[in-house]
């Protein structure tokens, strides 16, 4: 799978390029990313980009012509990848978009900047608006990293094993609590059913826990299970 991303802050992408679960991905070539740095289809030599809003008002805006000639020249070589612009009025966000988009074979990322693109960018070349959330980022860097992230360790062999299948939102709950050694610490112990070896009993209990705290914590979540 391949991701295509549209930044003025390439070297950001460093960060999951080289650490992790993502760099492991793209060392095995299940997985790319390749930066586009906008800038290098600006068409005046201060290598602007941006302008100001018409109509006034603070900020400025980033200009139709360098995206679009950046997304095009992205669909020459991917002429059925799935332009994805970051964005707080974005779709919000979630593991089932994520699975969704796992399916994909290129996705290209668009991140904004400043005050945000030109509208007529979002109505004529963005297939889907993404928000990670309703709050505002200073650039959609970090977003574009939290979806490549999300959307690639669900591609299949990208974890090369099944423990993704006990995640949360998985299957609808969240991920049952977990322990490792010792024992007991600061008279904290690990529940007896946990160092019992009996798996039909662990099973059932974790199942039992990830409904309890799921309960508790994400109600919301459990009313869409029930929905389907
Ligand atoms: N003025 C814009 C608005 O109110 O909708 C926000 C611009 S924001 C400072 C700059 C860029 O950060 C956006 O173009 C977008 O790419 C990214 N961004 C900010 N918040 C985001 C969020 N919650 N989800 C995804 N991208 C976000």
């Amino acid at each position: 799978m391949k991701f295509e991303v549209i930044t003025l802050f390439p070297d950001m992408f460093k960060a999951i390029k080289e650490e992790g679960v993502i760099a492991r991905a793209i060392n095995k070539s299940i997985l790319s990313i390749n930066t586009w740095q906008l800038r290098d289809f600006s068409d005046n030599k201060h290598n602007n980009i941006d302008d100001k809003p018409y109509g006034g008002g603070a900020g400025m805006v980033m200009q139709v012509k360098p995206i679009r000639d950046c997304i095009n020249k992205i669909k020459q070589a991917n002429p059925n990848t799935k332009v994805i612009y970051l964005s707080p009025q974005g779709e919000k966000f979630n593991h089932k978009i994520a699975n969704k988009l796992s399916n994909i074979d290129s996705i290209t990322l668009l991140c904004g900047r400043y005050e945000g693109i030109d509208e007529r960018v979002i109505e004529k070349d963005i297939d889907m608006e993404i928000s990670i959330g309703d709050y505002i980022i200073s650039g959609g860097e970090l977003a574009a990293m939290v979806l490549i992230d999300a959307i690639g360790r669900q591609v299949s062999e990208v974890l090369g094993n099944k423990d993704s299948l006990n995640d949360s939102f998985t299957n609808g709950l969240l991920n049952f609590p977990q322990y490792t050694r010792p024992q007991q610490i600061d008279g904290q112990k690990v529940p007896e059913v946990l160092l019992s070896g009996n798996t039909a009993s662990i099973n059932h209990w974790r199942l039992q826990q990830s409904i309890k705290r799921t309960k508790q914590k994400r109600k919301d979540i459990l009313a869409l299970k029930d929905e389907k």
